[in-house]
């Protein structure tokens, strides 16, 4: 394992920036725009409220976790029902694009990016593009752990403590992009064959695999259950409305996602498609996020970046390797295993 400092610098030497306006053309029946959305819903729908109201092209929304937006494009092949994917971890972007399930675009707004950004177009062959970053890590509901009368968790290791028996929650992979990112960056962290183990031994602790990644924090925050497994950022809303939850980034170290957008191929609405990918790249339409509750690294490099973000640049991320665990082998055949000698395990 090792910390990538040029991908470092260059990811989190941001400066809060003023944004620039987007030129606005008039509300007027522009057509309409299918949109696949990855993130949280509050975040979604100020996306395509604004957007429509910028071009007046009618957008037709759905919010679905990363892994069942990459199914449903692959179950609509056939017949494609969506113009653009915005959202969600990029392995599963990476696997759609290799499948020839999204197409190649160059954005003119490409100058504006930073590289991590830039790296997932290149690994996707133009057809996928970084739209922000975040770090994985756990959330814990402070009162629970002081009534366990444990350590509070700083670590992965920290989680298989049996006194958290039932009380760990996290997504599962099949679904969540969040989750994959935890299965991927846990072999990467361990080795393979120590991950499984480790993943083995954390069902113990694990009441559910939720569908969506960011419900666990949720569930954190409210003391449903002690420790939440999400992106880090997901647990800080939570922390700075004063829940008792505290976000972790875990001290063996952790790996990190490319949100990422692509164009579904064979598009109906191409040309709007178009307009929302270079629209979703300014600063203006980044400048969403930090309103709808989402603290994750924006893209464009002259993107403010909201004052509660995680410092990515302060913890201890691997190399994550983005071509290998979005490839279509390797996603399919680590998401099978974990089915198998995982999920499958008695409790
Ligand atoms: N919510 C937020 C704010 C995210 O950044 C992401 C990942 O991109 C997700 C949710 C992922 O959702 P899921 O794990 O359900 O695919």
């Amino acid at each position: 394992m090792h910390t990538r400092s040029g991908l470092k610098a260059s990811l989190f030497a941001l400066a809060a920036v003023a944004a620039t306006a987007f030129s606005a053309a008039p509300a007027s029946a522009q057509g309409s725009l299918v949109m696949y959305c990855g993130v949280q819903e509050e975040w979604c729908r100020a996306m395509s409220n604004a957007f429509e109201k910028d071009t007046g092209i009618k957008v037709a929304m759905t919010r679905k976790s990363a892994g069942e937006i990459y199914a449903q494009l692959k179950a609509e092949s056939s017949n494609p029902r969506g113009d653009v994917w915005w959202g969600g971890t990029g392995d599963p972007h990476l696997q759609a694009a290799e499948e020839g399930l999204t197409q190649e675009y160059t954005s003119p707004l490409n100058k504006d990016l930073h590289d991590w950004s830039l790296n997932q177009w290149k690994a996707a062959k133009q057809r996928s593009i970084g739209i922000y970053a975040g770090a994985l890590g756990f959330g814990f509901n402070t009162e629970q752990i002081k009534s366990k009368g444990i350590p509070e968790p700083k670590c992965w290791a920290d989680l298989l403590n049996a006194k958290l028996k039932d009380d760990v929650q996290v997504a599962d992979p099949n679904s969540s992009g969040t989750a994959y990112n935890l299965l991927a960056t846990v072999v990467q962290l361990m080795g393979e064959d120590k991950g499984f183990e480790y993943l083995k031994a954390l069902h113990k602790n694990v009441s559910q695999y939720t569908k969506s990644g960011a419900a666990p924090a949720k569930a954190a925050s409210l003391g449903e259950t002690a420790v939440g497994i999400v992106f880090i950022h997901d647990a800080v809303v939570f922390a700075v409305q004063g829940d008792p939850i505290k976000p972790v980034a875990p001290c063996e170290g952790t790996g990190y996602e490319i949100g990422s957008m692509s164009i579904v191929k064979g598009a109906r609405n191409l040309d709007n498609a178009k307009k929302f990918y270079d629209w979703a790249l300014t600063p203006v339409a980044q400048a969403l996020a930090g309103p709808a509750k989402s603290y994750q690294l924006p893209s464009n490099k002259a993107s403010p970046v909201p004052a509660q973000s995680p410092k990515m640049d302060q913890m201890k991320l691997i190399d994550y390797d983005f071509v290998k665990y979005g490839s279509s082998a390797e996603r399919t055949r680590l998401l099978a295993k974990w089915d198998k000698d995982v999920k499958a395990l008695p409790k």
